[in-house]
């Protein structure tokens, strides 16, 4: 029988993978003076911060062509290079700025960060144990994070027998750092002295395969757990990762290993917008190809209708879609605020339209796009989560971000909204502010949620009723409501035209499945170009961003795009004409005793939306022609949710879920025959058969007079002291 393994035997064997073995000497000799060239040169122009010295293998290898080999040697010994290279590092340093014993000190503290080392990319999904040990380079989106700790990184070791004091790297944190005394006549175990050693701050975190990055998107995405050292702080995002592949045991007495990754650079990957303009932008074929694609009439309905073939039908929904995806003008005030680019869109079908459908479809679109169904997601699932799970650091409180943050740059897909009350007051923050703001265990943190949001939900039966107004039959809080630049309700209403197109559609898009000769779910031909799924996302990016390309074009090829300098399309004066106009006359509408039809809150949907259409024209301006399609979909939104069709008007406080007019005017009406009748009365009490019967002089129905006598008797505004009796409170 085979007894335990040694720890050091395992040790060994695993150690026994390195492939390239490291000799200081030999490295020094070859690389010394050129790195002692360029750690001084560094120096004379950068400062070291937060106590991290960041190596660019990129930039070294660009000034020693000839050093290449470097580039290899760092990915296959990243510890042993790391120390050598520190060890130059402190020599340079302190020949440039005095060897005093502060400096020495200081210094100490001081660690080596490998950026941009060449060849080594991974997919997570690929680490493995033959990585072990060595540096890799892999993105992902960061799905869990703890605490910041504190890390003994730089051990301070005492020789309680000579007096010898040395200091040591701690390379693996799942070892106690033991070192023994090198002084000849000694040799003595040296002990740890805590006080005199330094540390750093230290995150753990676990970092997803992004779903763009994945062999088959439909299998279950991998992670990896990521110890981030020298962190400020990072709970979200999608993020570039160097670091070390490093093992930690499972079991005590067994060679079993897990696989964890060591590093001390983390980089937020740009952000998405960058990282697809600089797709485009070295492509001068397809941007004529884009721009030719601008120039068609009708480009923004072509484009709609195709970016969601499966539904037939619903143009103008498919429009506000498409117009979504591109967003509105990067806009700052004066204080740095950015203004909300991003109009949310709220859908109410009846079964059967495919609500379900368009949402995946626009989740797939782009891989900052999320989905996430009520049904199954929780508030915290929807924003952020903060819970307790077993870690390896820290108290075990980690931060996990949810689908409105996960969908930062992009659209959160939300289904079955109304399903479950509670996630409604998460999602009113996340909308208004685009921030989540998470507060518990310690951990208190904004994690930025710049996302639109496309919700859609079923009317509370299931089906429309055409008796009742939209708004009723929803159920949802009007603040909520209020945050949906469109709502849209989508009836299905049998029609015999429509009806027989949706048939012809459907059963064509089944027979194109089976003979796979797509036509509707295939490319399509614009005047000779060839307008295919590629084609309307890359559309949609040059659309978001380069209405001012040239002007633009630097800001994207910098390293970092400063988005307060984005040139954005404006709005014109006739445009802006139009916009007013039809605002003031709106709010003119509500003047006296009318219904108040349109808030300050549809003028910036108004705005926000004529911009998406310039955009998605390629425009530098915002013209009438904007303003105009813009108006267009709103008021189509207006005539199905404000519509009050008691009193023939637009009501807006109708839309957002609150009482219509008319019905606050009925209510008036019945306390003044309630007061009036009771004051005539022996017992000053108004019989219900009474109120009806002097209600119905002012058209008010008995259906309407039983309602509103429980309205008022719930507002405590009557009371029933007898069963059919009320008065006035
Ligand atoms: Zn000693």
């Amino acid at each position: 029988m085979i007894g335990q393994i040694p720890t050091e035997f395992v040790a060994h064997l695993i150690s026994f993978g390195d492939i390239m073995d490291f000799d200081e000497e030999v490295f020094l000799n070859l690389y010394e003076d050129k790195l002692k060239q360029y750690i001084k040169e560094y120096l004379s122009s950068n400062t070291i911060k937060n106590n991290i010295f960041e190596f660019d293998v990129e930039c070294f290898l660009n000034r020693f062509p000839e050093a290449c080999e470097l580039n290899d040697l760092i990915i296959e010994n990243p510890k042993n290079v790391e120390e050598s290279i520190f060890y130059i590092l402190k020599e340079v340093y302190l020949e440039l700025f005095g060897d005093d014993d502060r400096t020495k000190r200081e210094l100490e503290k001081v660690q080596i960060a490998f950026k941009n080392p060449l060849g080594c990319e991974k997919k997570i999904e690929d680490i493995n144990s033959s990585d072990i040990n060595r540096l890799t380079k892999f993105e992902g989106t960061i799905i869990k994070a703890a605490k910041v700790c504190a890390l003994l990184k730089k051990a301070c070791f005492v020789c309680r027998n000579c007096g010898e004091i040395r200091y040591k790297t701690i390379h693996n944190y799942f070892e106690d750092p033991r070192m023994f005394c090198k002084n000849e006549n000694c040799k003595s175990e040296m002990s740890l002295d805590l006080d005199n050693s330094s540390y750093i701050n230290i995150q753990e975190l676990e970092i997803q395969q992004p779903i763009d990055l994945m062999k088959n998107p439909d299998d279950p995405p991998r992670s990896i757990r990521v110890f981030l050292e020298n962190s400020e702080g990072i709970y979200s995002g999608r993020v570039d990762v160097v670091g070390t592949v490093m093992k930690k045991r499972t079991k005590p007495n067994m060679p079993v290993f897990e696989i964890y990754v060591k590093s001390n650079y983390i980089k937020l990957s740009e952000s998405f917008q960058k990282i697809e303009v600089r797709d485009i932008i070295n492509r001068p074929d397809l941007i004529d190809t884009l721009n030719e694609l601008g120039k068609k009439k009708n480009i923004v309905d072509i484009l709609s209708q195709y970016l969601i073939p499966q539904i037939k039908g619903y143009d103008l929904v498919k429009r506000a879609i498409f117009l979504q995806q591109i967003k509105g003008c990067t806009k700052f005030l004066p204080d740095g605020t950015q203004l909300r680019k991003d109009s949310h869109i709220l859908l109410i079908t009846d079964p059967g339209i495919g609500k379900s459908t368009m949402l995946r479809r626009i989740t797939r679109l782009f891989p900052q796009n999320a989905y996430a169904s009520v049904t199954t997601a929780t508030g915290g699932g929807l924003t952020a989560n903060v819970v307790r799970e077993s870690t390896e650091i820290g108290d075990g409180w980690v931060v996990k971000p949810g689908v409105f943050v996960r969908a930062n740059e992009g659209t959160a897909c939300i289904d079955e909204l109304t399903v479950d009350k509670n996630v409604m007051k998460y999602i009113l923050e996340a909308m208004e502010s685009q921030t989540i703001h998470v507060n518990k265990g310690g951990i208190n943190v904004k994690l930025p949620a710049k996302c639109a949001v496309l919700a859609a939900c079923n009317p509370k039966r299931g089906r429309f009723d055409l008796n009742m107004g939209v708004v009723e039959q929803i159920g949802i809080p009007s603040p909520l409501l209020s945050r949906f630049d469109l709502i849209f309700p989508l009836k299905d209403m049998p029609n015999r035209k429509r009806d027989e197109e949706i048939a012809e559609h459907i059963l064509n898009t089944h027979i194109e499945t089976a003979v796979k000769d797509y036509k509707i779910m295939g490319a399509i031909d614009i005047d000779g170009i060839t307008v295919d799924e590629n084609l309307i996302k890359n559309y949609i990016i040059y659309a978001r961003t380069c209405a001012y390309f040239e002007e633009n074009h630097n800001l994207f090829t910098g390293t970092e795009v400063d988005e307060t300098k984005l040139k954005n399309p404006y709005l014109t004066d006739k445009a802006k004409k139009i916009i007013k106009d039809y605002y003031i006359n709106m709010r003119k509408l509500g003047e006296g005793n009318n219904p108040i039809p349109v808030t300050a809150r549809q003028l910036e949907a108004a705005i926000r939306l004529s911009e998406m259409h310039a955009k998605a024209r390629l425009a530098k301006k915002v013209e009438e022609k904007d303003a105009k399609a813009a108006l267009n979909i709103i008021e189509e939104c207006l005539k199905e949710i404000a519509y009050d069709p008691e009193t023939g008007k637009f009501d807006i406080d109708k839309g957002m879920g609150q009482m219509p007019k008319s019905k606050v005017d009925k209510m008036d009406k019945i306390l003044d025959i309630i007061r009036e009748l009771s004051a005539l009365s022996d017992n000053k009490l108004a019989h219900e058969d009474d109120i009806i019967e002097k209600a119905s002089e002012y058209n008010i129905s008995e259906k309407d007079v039983e309602d509103i006598l429980g309205k008022l008797k719930r507002n405590a505004e009557i009371f029933s002291p007898k069963y059919g009796y009320y008065r006035v409170s």
